[in-house]
Formats: structure tokens, sequence, C-alpha cells
């Protein structure tokens, strides 16, 4: 590490760093962060996903620091995650991300900066603001903050009811460079939210992209506004999205029944609070049948367990984002008048569904896709008031983030895992120590049944 690295790190760690201090530390000229590499996207050619691996491609490089432009801010990342967009940088698929920022590389002479021969990955972050740029007002050097992944600056009308329609929205570190795996990171001031003081750095980081795209999909009027008493279908009920989805579900006093795909998981589900919960594997469901058609029996086996957890209801909503595997099966089991949101396509995003379903039955399905500032804060201040919980089961150095990635790539983790960027261990930041006092039975509860110990910690109100 250089030796400005090393203060910043040190201003950081020591906690009597003030406004002034960090505006006036030298900021280094390269730092180390988490790319891919132009040259190598065809690299796993001839390879089925399953088997490209991320510790090929990712790659720990130093690279030089970019320049801060208006209405941005260069933040000292303490920490980072793995979201599965990391995984979709680092097999290249659907598409190599190059492609992104060459299209976003067009837009202005500030956005030539992101068309480089490497991508920094990264859509999740907790740290410091080291720098702001003209035009900043809300946050200042100095401010903790936690980061959100929707990069987009509002100039076009389109976005002004919602940003994330706006012609440019993008995705941080996914579809922009100067992502959050990385020991500094570039972003708008739009993404900058306050971190939940009573977080460490690695909880706070694993939270605003998994947890602000489950606000919008079941809490915000553009998704699905779930209220008390709903049946809602969660699909991967303890993965990054499922975990918050499952969260939310309950605060709402709407019923989760949770699909998940072993027996450790099935009993996190039920120490979080979940009633009703589908071991996918031990039912062993086959959706699709040899031919490629789907296998109604099946559908209707699915629906049947439904009703038998139940007594005899359908979901409200389903929550999906497996994709090709389980779309069918969300559009067959939602109740007549219900909704299936959907936000991606894991097992693929060539859909099939039997359309009379849908149609016949009045049902809907929504399209959802991360969440505007408004929907990402919200979810934030959820995380504040103690009312939403990190679900951390794991955290990596920056080194091994290949290896944090081929686990959540060959779905082995469970929750979020985190990520060490500046940081020197885990455990550090937390600057609200009486919260985290009286709130840390929740956080431990969520980390212990993780762990496999499952102890009910009481909480006080
Ligand atoms: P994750 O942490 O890997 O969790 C996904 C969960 O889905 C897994 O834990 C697994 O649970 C379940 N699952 C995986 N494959 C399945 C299959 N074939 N059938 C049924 N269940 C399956 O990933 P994540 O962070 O939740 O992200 C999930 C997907 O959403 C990814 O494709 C990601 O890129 C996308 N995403 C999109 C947005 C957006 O804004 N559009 C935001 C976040 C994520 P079990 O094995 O326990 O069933």
């Amino acid at each position: 590490m250089t030796t400005p690295m090393r203060n910043i790190q040190h201003a950081i760690t020591s906690g009597q760093a003030g406004p002034e201090d960090y505006a006036a530390l030298p900021l280094p000229d390269a730092m180390r962060a988490v790319t891919t590499h132009r040259d190598e996207t065809d690299m796993f050619e001839g390879l089925e996903s399953w088997d490209k691996d991320p510790r090929q491609s990712l790659h720990v490089d130093e690279v030089a620091l970019p320049q801060v432009g208006p209405n941005e801010a260069l933040v000292a990342v303490m920490a980072s995650s793995i979201n599965f967009n990391t995984v979709w940088s680092a097999i290249f698929e659907p598409i190599p991300t190059f492609q992104f920022l060459k299209r976003a590389a067009k837009r202005s002479p500030w956005d030539q900066r992101h068309d480089l021969p490497y991508h920094i990955l990264g859509s999740d972050a907790a740290g410091v603001i080291l720098r702001v740029g003209p035009g900043v007002t809300l946050f200042k050097p100095g401010d903790e903050v936690t980061i959100h992944c929707n990069y987009v600056d509002m100039q076009a009308p389109d976005g002004h009811d919602d940003s994330m329609l706006d012609p440019d929205q993008r995705i941080w570190g996914f579809e922009t460079n100067f992502g959050g795996l990385a020991e500094i990171a570039l972003v708008r001031a739009n993404q900058l939210m306050p971190k939940p003081p009573q977080l460490t750095w690695e909880e706070a980081a694993s939270m605003p992209l998994v947890n602000s795209t489950a606000y919008r999909m079941l809490v915000s009027p553009n998704g699905t506004q779930i209220k008390q008493g709903d049946i809602v279908l969660i699909w991967g009920a303890v993965g990054g999205l499922g975990g918050f989805a499952l969260q939310y579900v309950l605060n709402a006093g709407a019923f989760p029944i949770c699909v998940v795909s072993s027996a450790d998981k099935v009993k996190l589900c039920e120490t979080i609070g979940a009633r009703w919960v589908i071991d996918r594997n031990a039912q062993g469901y086959r959706f699709w049948n040899e031919d490629g058609s789907q296998n109604s029996r099946e559908l209707r086996r699915f629906g049947q367990d439904i009703r038998d957890l139940t007594g005899g209801e359908d979901p409200d909503v389903v929550y999906e984002h497996p994709g090709r595997e389980t779309f069918g099966a969300s559009v067959f089991v939602a109740r007549p008048g219900g909704k299936v949101v959907t936000c991606a396509s894991t097992s693929g995003y060539e859909h099939e569904y039997d359309n009379r379903y849908l149609w016949m039955n009045k049902k809907q399905i929504i399209g959802s896709h991360f969440a505007n500032y408004r929907e990402a804060w919200e979810a934030n201040r959820l995380v504040v008031k103690r009312a939403i919980h990190p679900l951390l089961s794991e955290t990596y150095p920056l080194d091994r983030t290949g290896e944090a990635a081929l686990q959540v790539h060959h779905n082995k983790q469970i929750g979020k895992m985190g990520v060490l960027c500046l940081a020197p261990e885990d455990g550090l930041g937390v600057s609200d120590e009486e919260g985290r006092a009286r709130h840390i039975g929740q956080i431990n509860l969520y980390r212990n049944a993780v762990k496999g110990e499952f102890r009910l910690v009481k909480t006080e109100p």
C-alpha cells in the first residue's frame, strides 16, 4: 500500500480526522482495484457458464486514480460486496461489459474516462468521502456513506418521474467503470447515502444493491406495494435479493412462502420468521420436460404444495429472479389478479409460460430494475432505523474477490458476501455503539443462523 493510501486508511480507522483533514489528505496517483481485462473477454470461449471461473478473469491491479468531475465524489472504500452482476461481468455474459463502457463514453468528454482496457467492478460500497467535485452540496469530505448503484444525472426529461426511466441510466460498477471493488471509487453525488452508524463497514456495504432492488419490487408504487395479509412467494428467500424480500414481507404484516434449496436454508428462513418454507431440492420439481416443454403435472404439484401450506390460498405476489427455470411456475401459481414481479433471469432470459393462465386469470407481470434515488434512500433509511438488517455470511479480502465470486456463481453462499477493500479487518466502522448494542440481537440472530448456530436473541424494543 502506498503512503498516501496508508494515511487515508489511518485517518479512517483512527476516527480522529475531521472534514478539513480529509480534504487536505493528499490523494494517491494509483490504487488497487478488482478488474476484468478487455483483451481477455474471449478467454472462456466454448465453456458452459458453470465452468467459467471468475478466479481466472478477475484481477487485482494497480490502476490510475480517476479525476473527479462535476457532481461527483471520490470515496475511500472500506468494504464492498459481491453481487450477481460481479459474476456476469467476470464470465463476460450475456455480453462483455466493455461494450457498456464504450457506449457510456460516447455521451460526453467526462464519460470518456470510463472507456479503458480494464473495468473496475463492484456495485456496492461503504466508506468515507475524500473529495467532492464542483456542484456537490449535500455531502462533504469526511462523511461516512454507503453507495447505491443507480448512475444517472437526470438531464433527460424522461427520468424526472422515476430516474430508472432515464435513457442514460446505468448500473455503476457494471455499466460504468470505477466501481466499489477498489480502494477508491468514483461515484455521482446522487449515489451517496448516510452509512447506518450501527453497522460495520462490511455489513453496510453488503446491502445497497439488493436492499434497494427488493424495496422497489415489493414496497414502492413502482413495484407491487404489498400490504398486510398478502401472500408473497419468494424464490431464493435467503439469497442476496431474497433475504431482503423476506424481511420486507414480514415487516409489512404479509405472509412469505420461502423457496430455498437446502435444509440449512429452510432453518434460516424459519429463524428469520417465515412459517411456510419449501425446499425445492427435497421436492425435486421438474418444471421442464426432456423435450423442452413445460411439465404441467409438476406445475400443479408445486401449486398444491403451496396450497397445503397456506390452507388453500395462492400467492398474491411472486418475487421472480431465477428466470427461465421458474418463470412458468411463477405465472401458474400466482392467484387470479395476482402479480409476478421480475428483475432478473439467472437461469436464462428467454422465458416461457402458458399465457392462458395469465390472461384468463387477469394476472400481471411487472418488470423492475434496481431503484431510483428516493427508493434507495428509503431502503437505506429502514436500515438506519434498524427495521431491515444485513444478512452477511462471509467476508473476503480484496485479493480473494475471485474466490468469493465463484461461491456466488455456484450458489454456495447464503445472503451476501462482503469484500474488505481499505478496512484492515472485519468488525470495524461502528460509530453508534449504543445503537448496535441495543439491536445487536437482531444482527446476531442472522449471523448465527448463517453459521448454523440457531440462537434466538431477544431484541430490545
Ligand atoms: P444470489 O445471492 O445468488 O441469490 C439467488 C437465489 O436464487 C439463490 O440463493 C438460489 O436460492 C435461487 N436460485 C438460483 N437459481 C435458481 C433456480 N434455477 N431456480 C430456483 N431458484 C434459484 O443472487 P441475487 O443477488 O439474489 O440475484 C439474483 C438475480 O437477480 C441475479 O441474476 C442478479 O443478477 C439479479 N439482480 C437483478 C437486479 C436488478 O436490479 N435488475 C438487482 C439484483 C440482482 P436457493 O438455491 O436457496 O433456492
